[in-house]
């Protein structure tokens, strides 16, 4: 039996799967089982900012696991008390702690609880089209019917106001609202940038009624907009920023970093078997260090102006938009992205679907210039020869 066969057989289901055996990475570039080469602009959904063998964090990585790689937060340790102070270090202003996990939902789940604990008050304000996670108080905070129904009842207290929409949100947030949470872009969304104006009134809204702000930077941390933080192109403060994806350079890690209004939090309330380990905080502290001394945000701002405006050029009927922030870049089309995606396989390039109608780029930091160029060409290709793509008109 193939690898696929195999698989086909075991899963779980949950994954619709493209028809590729990865076996190999490095950078930007993925490798099958056949040997055929991709560029690859998935970027394991934004864990992959470093690339694929990160050296750097390889080499931390093999080092820490021959030390020390499972240690409960009972016990202090050197990797984590360094990791630390460098993610407060390189934070927004006014994060003072950090409490780590091991995934993004996992991250969003503890800064509801956290909130609820913190202002005694259980309703939390969320957005359309907002996404931030499968467990129970995330996905009660995620929008998409199709996620949250077959789960249904949730959590209670959750409520959404449109994205972007400041008045909707001045209307939604009371006495009782214990926590706004939302995201600077959303990601599975459709790529959709906050306004300056939303982002900054919801955290002046958040003080003035106390309520905390959550900022869900799971997608857009660790340089992927421009900044190391997405927050900081719109000098936001939350009182709980939500980080994971790309925070050890492709090993599983999520935390979430707390200000004054949070302050410090009572004893076993919460808590992480794996959470802090030696092991995901050596490879944090690596991955942190090889996006400041290789300037990965910088690249970022730098590559995606540049890709936005190349793909910006394509001249294509099914193009409604192209938007994004640094290396974050979505085109919406006025179709299902579905047939697209597939024909970019064939053109050996590799991306991934918002919702029904935006194709995506999450292309590691680290990609060359000639290859996002080679990327952009295969996507020009794609949506210019729509004879290509089977497919009706999107249901959205
Ligand atoms: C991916 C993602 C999550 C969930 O992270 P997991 O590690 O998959 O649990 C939450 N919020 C945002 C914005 C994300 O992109």
């Amino acid at each position: 039996m193939t690898t696929q066969d195999i698989e086909n057989q075991y899963t779980s289901g949950l994954y619709t799967k493209r028809p590729i055996t990865v076996v190999r990475g490095s950078g930007a570039r993925l490798w099958d089982d056949a040997g055929r080469e991709y560029i690859d602009l998935v970027g394991s959904q934004g864990a992959a900012n470093l690339g694929h063998g990160n050296p750097a964090v390889a080499a931390a990585i093999a080092a820490q696991a021959a030390n020390l790689t499972a240690l409960p937060e009972m016990f202090y340790n050197d990797r984590r008390a360094t990791l630390e102070q460098r993610l407060i270090g390189i934070a927004p202003r006014g994060l003072q702690r950090v409490y780590l996990c091991n995934s993004g939902t996992e991250a969003i789940e503890a800064a509801l609880k956290f909130a609820r604990l913190v202002t005694g008050r259980t309703e939390v304000i969320a957005t359309m089209r907002g996404f931030h996670g499968r467990t129970m108080g995330a996905l009660s905070a995620t929008w998409e019917k199709k996620y949250r129904e077959p789960f249904e009842p949730l959590v209670p207290g959750f409520r959404h106001v449109a994205y972007n929409d400041l008045a909707a949100l001045e209307a939604a947030v009371t006495a009782v609202t214990g926590a706004v949470i939302l995201e600077v872009v959303q990601g599975e969304g459709g790529v959709r940038p906050g306004t300056a104006e939303f982002l900054r009134g919801a955290q002046q809204l958040c003080r003035e009624r106390g309520a905390m702000l959550i900022v869900d930077e799971v997608q857009t941390g660790f340089g992927r907009t421009g900044a190391m933080f997405a927050c900081e192109h719109y000098g936001l403060e939350p009182d709980l920023l939500c980080l994971a994806k790309s925070m050890a350079g492709g090993l599983p890690m999520g935390a979430v970093l707390m200000g004054e209004r949070i302050g410090q939090l009572p004893p076993s309330v919460h808590g992480s078997t794996f959470g802090g380990n030696p092991l995901a905080c050596a490879a944090s502290l690596a991955a942190i260090d090889y996006i400041e001394s290789e300037h990965l945000a910088e690249r970022a701002a730098e590559l995606g102006t540049w890709f936005q405006a190349r793909l910006s050029g394509i001249q294509a009927p099914v193009v409604r938009e192209v938007r994004g922030l640094g290396l974050m870049v979505g085109i919406e089309l006025k179709q299902k992205v579905t047939p697209y995606l597939q024909a970019l396989i064939n053109h050996g390039v590799l991306a991934l679907p918002a919702g029904l109608t935006v194709m995506r780029f999450l292309p590691p930091l680290v990609i060359s210039q000639g290859d996002l160029a080679q990327a952009a060409d295969a996507v020009e290709a794609v949506l210019t020869q729509p004879a290509a793509v089977k497919d009706g008109p999107a249901a959205e």
